[in-house]
């Protein structure tokens, strides 16, 4: 059965006007290895960690400003919010379709919270603690291509011809502002796309930036402010000692206009510069050592990288399931092919190889996970390849091989094809990550022992179930099984409410 809201009653937890409150026991373990009369032992100790946590109810007016604004998932993320705020429906060669928030987490999946009668309840994942509605969300953002949304739209060729023409009016207004532009960081395909681009030193880039953000606040009367990057993929930057490894270095090397400082990484540092979150969206290494030390000492959030869209989910989904139900994964091969611009710059050398970086580390977790089926630094076998194929243009193909050795030296080959619009994939995920990075600026907790609520870290691992290749503070375990990454958000939003972890143990009824 579904239920669309429920309250949480519980002597733990306390509604207040702006406030909820919950006291929450974080059940979990503590290992060591001992010496125990002469010889060394793994010991496990189950421990209970008090938690406060306290959620601020009060729901912002929301800015989100992207970068890449008039590409393929800008536009059609654009187009999305606005025909779903609109209600618009269009007619398509099988139906009359209605807008919808297919593919979010946070506004189209559910959550379970308790039975009733024998039958399981589930409520909307977005009753879970109050969020941001897309519906009044002021969208902006930035644009090497001074192209109006309406136009991007039709360049994008991704949504229905009937539905673009609904939205025209909507949109033809919409215009990208001049974006930071440096030709070596994105492929030399691009140039004929850059026509509106800000002039200047870096630091006067970065300045620039920081003015838009503040005229973007007034004239929209916005609250708080988001910016993602959903622009083109970069390569990576070099990471040089002395130029961008410390804050210190980053900020002297910006000043003295050093050229291996990439137009992301500028726009990251005019957004923790003025303390508004910025998620990274593509796989380039934005985030050098010097910006998260920034992003840290300012408290700024920062998330990333590069969204877990397609064949990376899947990729998390069934290595999970072969792993986990004792099968070994010794080769793994992907293709892709993709036809749009985003294609087009990744069949450029440096940029293909951010790409592959970002889709190789994927497994990682799950195969060290099993010491039965891996030797130590033992991995799967795994190749990633991209070809640019202007024809299927949106509509990326993704073929994937997996071979697995099973029982007594069998082996099993699983082949996927997945068919399907980049941009439509792409656009929820750009929604949960603005709306769920807001909501985590709201929670504050403190743990037994500490004095003082804090936020969580900056480096928001908590967006890990949308992204490709989760940043994680230094020392933090990397987790990229999707059960995992959903479970821990799903689980740490019921903690907020003083709902215990969904542990599918069901005792009522056995
Ligand atoms: P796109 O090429 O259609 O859009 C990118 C836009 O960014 C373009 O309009 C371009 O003019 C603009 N741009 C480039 N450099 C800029 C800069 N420095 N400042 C401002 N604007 C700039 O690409 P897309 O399909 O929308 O994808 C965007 C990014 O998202 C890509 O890097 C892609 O790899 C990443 N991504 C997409 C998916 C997906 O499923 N669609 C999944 C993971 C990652």
């Amino acid at each position: 059965m579904f239920i669309e809201s429920f309250k949480v009653e519980s002597p733990n937890v306390k509604y207040t006007e702006n406030e909820i409150h919950s006291v929450y026991d974080y059940e979990t373990t503590e290992v060591v290895h001992e010496n125990r009369n002469g010889t060394y032992q793994w010991v496990v100790k189950p421990k209970t960690v008090k938690y406060d946590f306290k959620t601020d109810t009060r729901v912002p007016k929301l800015g989100v400003m992207l970068v890449g604004w008039g590409g393929n998932n800008g536009s059609t993320l654009t187009a999305g919010v606005i025909a779903n705020k609109e209600g618009i429906s269009w007619a398509t060669k099988d139906k009359v379709q209605q807008a919808n928030y297919f593919g979010s987490l946070t506004r189209a999946s559910s959550i379970r919270v308790g039975s009733y009668n024998g039958e399981e309840i589930y409520a909307p994942f977005k009753s879970l603690l109050p969020m941001v509605n897309p519906d009044d969300v002021v969208f902006g953002g930035w644009d090497i291509s001074d192209m109006n949304l309406a136009d991007a739209m039709a360049r994008a060729r991704v949504l229905d011809i009937d539905l673009q023409k609904q939205l025209r009016p909507y949109m033809e207004n919409m215009i990208p502002l001049p974006g930071i532009y440096d030709p070596d960081f994105i492929a030399a395909n691009q140039g004929s796309r850059a026509n509106s681009v800000i002039k200047g030193t870096k630091k006067e880039q970065v300045d620039h930036i920081i003015k838009d953000m503040r005229e973007f606040k007034e004239k929209n009367k916005v609250d708080k402010l988001v910016v993602l990057w959903t622009a083109n993929t970069e390569r990576y930057s070099n990471v040089i000692v002395g130029l961008n490894d410390t804050m210190e270095n980053l900020m002297a090397s910006v000043e003295k206009n050093e050229s291996e400082i990439s137009p992301s990484t500028l726009y990251a540092i005019a957004c923790v510069l003025e303390g508004i979150p910025f998620i990274n969206g593509s796989p380039q290494n934005t985030f050098v050592p010097g910006l998260i030390e920034l992003a840290i000492s300012r408290n700024c959030l920062i998330g990333g990288d590069d969204f877990k869209s397609g064949q990376t989910k899947m990729k998390s989904v069934l290595v999970d399931f072969l792993v986990g139900a004792g099968i070994k994964p010794t080769s793994i091969v992907s293709y892709n092919h993709l036809g749009n611009n985003d294609g087009m710059n990744l069949s450029a050398p440096q940029t293909f190889r951010s790409k592959e970086i970002s889709k190789s580390n994927v497994v990682d977790d799950m195969v060290a996970s099993n010491g039965i089926l891996f030797e130590p630094g033992e991995h799967p076998d795994h190749v990633v390849v991209i070809k640019y194929v202007p024809y299927v243009a949106d509509s990326k193909r993704a073929m994937d091989e997996y071979t697995s050795e099973i029982f007594m030296g069998g082996k099993n080959t699983i082949v996927m094809h997945n068919t399907c619009e980049d941009s439509l994939l792409a656009a929820p995920i750009i929604l949960d990550l603005v709306l769920l990075a807001e909501l985590s600026t709201r929670i504050q907790f403190k743990a037994e022992g500490e004095g003082k609520f804090h936020s969580f870290h900056p480096v928001a691992t908590i967006l890990s179930y949308l992204t490709k290749a989760p940043l994680v503070p230094p020392g933090t375990p990397v987790v990229n099984a999707l059960s995992k990454q959903r479970a821990m958000l799903e689980n740490i939003l019921r903690a907020c409410v003083g709902l215990a972890p969904e542990n599918n143990m069901i005792m009522e009824y056995k």
